[in-house]
């Protein structure tokens, strides 16, 4: 019967939002298009079935088309991550928060000190948040950006390391616009014997492309979520080496989740295939080209970056000279249909609700085929809008007729 006719009420907030997303420049770092096939997969009968336990270790009857399933989607993740033979991959975690959780549980006690980066410097919320799961249940210490590169500073990671023995070594950030020096972490997670651990959620698109440096050859466990530069599901996946696999697989199921959400994993296996595709080496590229052009843009323009630009998908703006807060400035642009996040900066003087900063990544615009020329025009719009509030309004219709220009995948 189709939704139109049976449920108008959801089918017309879907046609919304499908509208909404169409309309707006979507600079959120974390946000991306996903194809017309990820979607297919996500919205299959694959949804229906019971699946709990692991592929030919089923707790239901009817899994043998599952099992094909989820091993396709682990496979998938093998080739496209380049993963060594003696590492193993879970694809059931749900999302980002229990699979970082599901790590933690499966590898430490309750207390344990673990090394992550701190959260106004860019770390996740799962990174040792007092109001988060993590913070409450283990032991964080941070480590935050030098005060004038604001880059990490590994000399003074191993420091803190040294000094306070963690059982676990967190990299890999939500909010850090600079490429990762990934040996190094190793490095130090060898030299205080500490289980390395990298949590690449906002790279992994890069990572896959070849385009940002893998953690993969030197760590122990890698997690990342698949539907940011990655452009597959809301999900999460674990890699491990295979002395893990055993810990981490009873932390997902039952220690943590019960039946997973196999129209995911065949979203996860669609997607994997996706970024193993000379296009998607390209878009990876393109991804960074954009943001190096937006950084530069926003700099012509009087704005101050953290760390002074970017290697990666994104960028962290500081508008403590702007006279304007990124509460404010985010629903500002809002209005102008330009759509980011506020966030902290390193050192911020404001608070987590209105902080200094805004967060702005180029995935999304990059699926929808924008180049370095239409981010100086995204720049411009934004110099303009924080310089002339009044033009809010009439920026956004410019912006709603550029963006028609450049269809976004699976709209
Ligand atoms: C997004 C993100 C997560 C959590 O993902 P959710 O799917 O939102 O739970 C975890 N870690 C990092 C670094 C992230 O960026």
């Amino acid at each position: 019967m189709g939704l139109k006719k049976s449920d108008p009420q959801v089918y017309d907030l879907i046609q919304r939002e499908r509208k909404r997303q169409s309309e707006v420049l979507e600079l959120i770092a974390s946000e991306n298009y996903v194809s017309d096939e990820v979607l297919e997969a996500l919205g299959s009968v694959l949804n229906n079935k019971y699946a709990e336990g692991y592929p030919g270790k089923r707790y239901y009857a009817g899994n043998e088309v599952i099992d094909d399933v989820e091993r396709l989607a682990i496979e998938r993740v093998k080739e496209g991550f380049e993963l060594p033979i003696d590492w193993h991959v879970n694809v059931q975690p749900y999302s980002g928060s229990p699979m970082n959780l599901e790590v933690y549980a499966g590898l430490l006690n309750p207390g344990d000190t673990i090394l992550a980066l701190d959260l106004a410097h860019g770390g996740h919320l799962t990174h040792g948040s007092k109001v988060n799961f993590s913070g409450k249940q283990y032991n964080f210490v941070h480590y935050g950006v030098n005060p004038k590169t604001e880059r990490l500073d590994y000399v003074e990671i191993l420091k803190l390391a040294d000094r306070t023995r963690p059982r676990l070594i967190l990299s890999g950030f939500t909010a850090y616009p600079r490429e990762i020096d990934f040996k190094k972490f190793h490095e130090i997670a060898e030299k205080v014997n500490a289980i390395s651990m990298a949590d690449i959620s906002h790279i992994a698109g890069l990572v896959a492309a070849g385009v940002h440096q893998s953690p993969i050859p030197f760590f122990d466990v890698v997690t990342t979520t698949t539907h940011k530069t990655l452009r597959g599901p809301r999900a999460g996946i674990i890699m491990c080496k295979d002395k893990f696999a055993t810990s981490i697989d009873k932390a997902v199921f039952p220690g943590m989740q019960g039946g997973p959400h196999e129209n995911a994993i065949a979203g996860i296996a669609v997607a994997m295939k996706e970024a193993r595709s000379a296009g998607f080496r390209k878009y990876a590229e393109q991804i960074v080209k954009n943001s190096r052009a937006l950084a530069r843009s926003l700099q012509d323009f009087g704005f101050r970056l953290v760390s002074d630009g970017t290697d990666n998908h994104l960028i962290l703006m500081d508008l403590t000279n702007k006279n304007i807060g990124g509460k404010d400035a985010q629903n500002l642009l809002e209005s102008a249909g330009i759509v980011l996040n506020r966030n902290m900066i390193p050192f911020d003087k404001r608070s987590p609700m209105d902080p200094s900063g805004l967060r702005l990544g180029t995935a999304a615009v990059t699926s929808r085929g924008m180049k370095e020329k239409e981010m100086s025009k995204i720049a411009s719009w934004i110099a303009a809008v924080i310089t002339d509030h009044s033009i809010a309004l009439q920026v956004k219709d410019e912006v709603k007729r550029f963006a028609k220009n450049f269809p976004a995948p699976g709209l």
